[in-house]
Parts: C-alpha cells; structure tokens; sequence
C-alpha cells in the first residue's frame, strides 16, 4: 500500500469559482487546502446566476462538480462563515488565524425545514437582493452547499423564543453556540475574494432607489432564476407586471472616471443573456439596450449576433442621461443621445436594467497580505511574489471562463512556493 506523503498546506480566501478552483485543483494533486469563506455557503456570486453566457446552460450543474469534487476529496477543509483576522510568517511558513462566526445549526441538520414552519421573525433575504424575505433561521439557497441551515444573529429573537429549537427533531440548532477561533499553518495564500456589485445608488442620474422598477443586472438574474423571489417570472418589483418593454442601460457606473474607471468585461454580455431571458417568457417584448460599445470579445461575438438579430431587440449606441419617474404612470422614461439615429432619445418603459459593473470585495476590506491595489481596490498582479497570490475578479473583472483558467495558474504558483520551501 503507497503511503501519502504531507506535501503542505495552502491557504484560499474566498469560495466563488476562482477559490474553488485553486482549492480543487491543489487538493487533487495532493496538497491540503484550507478554504476558508465568509458566506453560509459555498460558490460565490455564480450561485445567484439564472444562466451562464454563452451556453445559457444553468450554473447550479457546474458549481456541482465542484461540489461533488470537494465531497470526495478530503484534502478541501472548508470553513464557512468564516473570514482570515491574520496572516504573519514568510513563503512556505505562515500562520493563519481565522475567526468563524456562529451558525446556530449543527452539522445534524437534515434541511427538513421544520424549523422554518416555527420561527416567527422574518428577515430579508440578501440572497435575492432584498425583493423577498426569509425566516431567521433559513437555507440559505435551494442548491446551498453545505445543505445546512443557518441563523440570522441579528434577526433571531434568541433563547426567549427557540421555537425552532422544538421544532428540530434533530437536535441541530444551538442558540447558545459561539463564534470560534482557528489557527494553523500554510506554505502559500491564495487570495479570491471576488467582487460585489456596484452600490447603483451611487448613480445619481440613473434613478436607482428613487425610481419605481429600475432593477440592477443581478436582481434581473435572481427574478429570472426558479429559484428566485418570483419563481422565474420575471415582473416589474413595484406592481408584477410582466414587461412588455425593458431598457438596459450598459456601463452603468463602469468606465466612469466617477466610478469604476475600468470596463467591467461581463456586464454586454450578461445584457444580451438576459434579453434572453426576457425574450423566452416574452416573445413579443421589446427589448432596447442603451451602449456606449458593446464589448463581447473574441468568440463571445458570436452570441451577440444572434441576439442582435431578433428584430425585438433594438441597439441604441449613446449614453443614457438620466432616468426619471414619467409623472402620470410612475413608469421609469429614459433619456440618451442616439449617437447613430441622431439626436436624443427620450422613452418609457415598464422596467430597466441597469448593467452594473464588479467591484472587488477588497475595496471595502483589504486583505491583511502585503499586496499591492490599485485605485479602486484590485488587487495588482507581482510577477515577483512569492508565497500569497490574488485570483479571479479580486485582481480584475473576469468572465467564469478565464477565471477559473486564473485559479488553475494560481494553485500551480501556490504549488511551485510548497516545492521551493
Ligand atoms: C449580472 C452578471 C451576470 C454574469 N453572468 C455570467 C455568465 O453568464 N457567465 C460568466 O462566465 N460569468 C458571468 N458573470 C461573471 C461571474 O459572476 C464572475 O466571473 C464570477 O463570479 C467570478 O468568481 P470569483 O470567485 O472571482 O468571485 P466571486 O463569485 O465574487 O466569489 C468570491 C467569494 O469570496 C467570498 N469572500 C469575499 N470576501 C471575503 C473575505 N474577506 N473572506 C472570505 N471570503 C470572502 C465571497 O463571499 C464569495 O463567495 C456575471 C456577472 C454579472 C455582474
Ligand atoms: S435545523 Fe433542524 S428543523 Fe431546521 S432544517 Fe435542520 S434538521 Fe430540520
Ligand atoms: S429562536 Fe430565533 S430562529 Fe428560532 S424560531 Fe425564534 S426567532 Fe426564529
């Protein structure tokens, strides 16, 4: 019988797709991996996604393998819940402390939803956006890996009420649990901490939170996703309309000195998937998409093609102005210069889509690792590093494609600093 050999540990932050990757792809050439993640959940924000461009495949299939990976592979320690206080030592030594806050459920849950019957307080639910609510205890999603609920510290009443905890057949919840400390020690870091969606209230002109049924691209995906607050129905938020007409307003926020500088790569074509969505329960919608240029590089031109040839879809290249409140009817009126058509172009609609762009979660938390950012909070690429790398979208906006393409270079970098040691 070969004996395994304790080849090191590695160390990644964040457990979206790029995370996942690195942890996977390590783990299978036989280092172990400490995940350590700070949702209830694993996956990232492709978990919140109806469809991946340009398969329009669903992304619960790929997050599966990953997860099934990760089942079979006992070198993945993932924590959730979870988040790195520090890091202190030097490439091939380092040592890790990680704070883990209290979930309230133990590994006994079966998910029998029991406990979602009893609980009195409701909370909303950020998974969706806020467009619907939860219990305080809940799971997180229906695909949730780990498949175990989770308590809302700041909703849940506490001992006085445990009305979940008579309901749990399982004995699985414990109000009284607390949050934990760990220590131990890696060689490398990887850090893929991902990124978050613009705060489109920042967007003054564009009407987000003041103007009724102006939505951003990832509420689009969560009201098209069956999973969703409306089951997959897509309807306006104010009044569940179906809409019969859909502005979407690209760049919103990206490639603006004002805001996020950068162009954020997804959002055209996450534009054009969700046109699809919209067209597939609606054939006869219109669908009009405001762009200063449509950016789908290399074979992803393909696709914007095929949507531009649905005579229900029309391109209008200019800059949306602003977007206001029509007085009469409350619905959202949209007003661009028509670069092409000339002149400018002012239309209601029954909703818009404001296309959001990606902003790193380390422009709001650094990472506590000598990196190096640029002015929005990316973390900047060291061909020199050693020992701690960045991947995925915490070091640039990226499609899932080239992410996890990022996270396989990522593990072999955290491999090559375990050999050199
Ligand atoms: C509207 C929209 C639609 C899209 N549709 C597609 C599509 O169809 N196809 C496609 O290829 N791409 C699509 N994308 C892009 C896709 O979402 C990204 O490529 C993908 O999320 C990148 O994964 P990531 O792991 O780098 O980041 P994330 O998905 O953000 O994962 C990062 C993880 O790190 C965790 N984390 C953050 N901070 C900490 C911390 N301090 N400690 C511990 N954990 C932390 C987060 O909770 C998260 O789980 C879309 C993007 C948008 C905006
Ligand atoms: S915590 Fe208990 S009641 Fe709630 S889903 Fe899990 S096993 Fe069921
Ligand atoms: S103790 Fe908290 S989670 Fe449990 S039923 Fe009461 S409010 Fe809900």
């Amino acid at each position: 019988m070969s004996e395994e050999k304790n080849l090191g540990s590695i160390l990644v932050v964040g457990g979206g797709i790029s995370g996942l990757t690195t942890a996977i792809e390590a783990a299978e050439v036989g280092y172990d991996v400490y995940l350590v993640e700070k949702n209830p959940y694993l996956g990232g924000r492709v978990a919140q996604l109806n469809k991946y461009f340009p398969k329009l495949c669903p992304p619960a299939c790929g997050l599966e393998i990953n997860f099934q990976r990760i089942r079979k592979n006992p070198k993945v320690k993932y924590l959730t819940m979870a988040e790195v206080e520090s890091i202190s030592g030097q490439p091939g030594d380092y040592d890790v402390t990680v704070k883990v806050k209290a979930r309230k459920v133990n590994e006994n849950c079966t998910a029998c939803n029991a406990c979602i019957e009893a609980c009195p307080v409701d909370r909303l639910n950020d998974f969706n956006f806020g467009m619907d609510s939860t219990k305080a205890v809940y799971l997180p999603h229906q695909m949730a890996f780990p498949m175990r609920y989770v308590i809302d510290e700041k909703a849940c009443k506490g001992s006085s009420c445990a009305k979940c905890v008579e309901a749990c057949k399982y004995d699985a919840i414990d109000l009284e649990m607390e949050a934990d400390t760990v220590n131990f020690k890696v060689g490398s870091v990887v850090w893929a901490t991902g990124w978050q969606p613009y705060e489109a209230s920042q967007i003054d002109t564009l009407g987000y939170g003041k103007v009724p049924n102006v939505v951003t691209n990832m509420m689009m995906e969560r009201l098209a996703a069956g999973n969703g607050p409306t089951g997959g129905q897509i309807q306006r938020p104010s009044d569940g309309k179906v809409p019969e007409t859909i502005a979407f307003v690209q760049c919103a926020g990206s490639r603006d000195e004002n805001h996020l500088a950068y162009c954020s790569y997804v959002c055209c074509m996450a534009s054009l998937k969700q046109a699809t969505y919209i067209l597939e329960q609606n054939p006869e919608a219109k669908v009009y998409i405001y762009y200063i240029d449509l950016r789908t590089p290399g074979r992803y031109e393909k696709f914007l093609k095929t949507i531009e040839a649905n005579e229900n879809v029309v391109m209008i290249k200019g800059k949306v102005a602003n977007i206001t409140a029509d007085p009469e009817s409350g619905d959202p009126v949209v007003v661009a210069e028509d670069i092409l058509g000339g002149g400018l172009v002012r239309q209601k609609v029954d909703m818009v889509v404001l296309a959001t762009g990606m902003q790193p979660s380390t422009a709001e938390k650094k990472a506590p690792l000598d990196f190096k950012y640029d002015e929005h909070g990316l973390i900047l690429e060291d061909p020199q590093a050693v020992g701690v790398y960045a991947t995925g979208c915490a070091k640039n906006p990226v499609d899932v494609t080239s992410g996890v393409k990022d996270a396989t270079g990522a593990a072999l970098k955290a491999i090559q600093t375990m050999v050199r040691r």
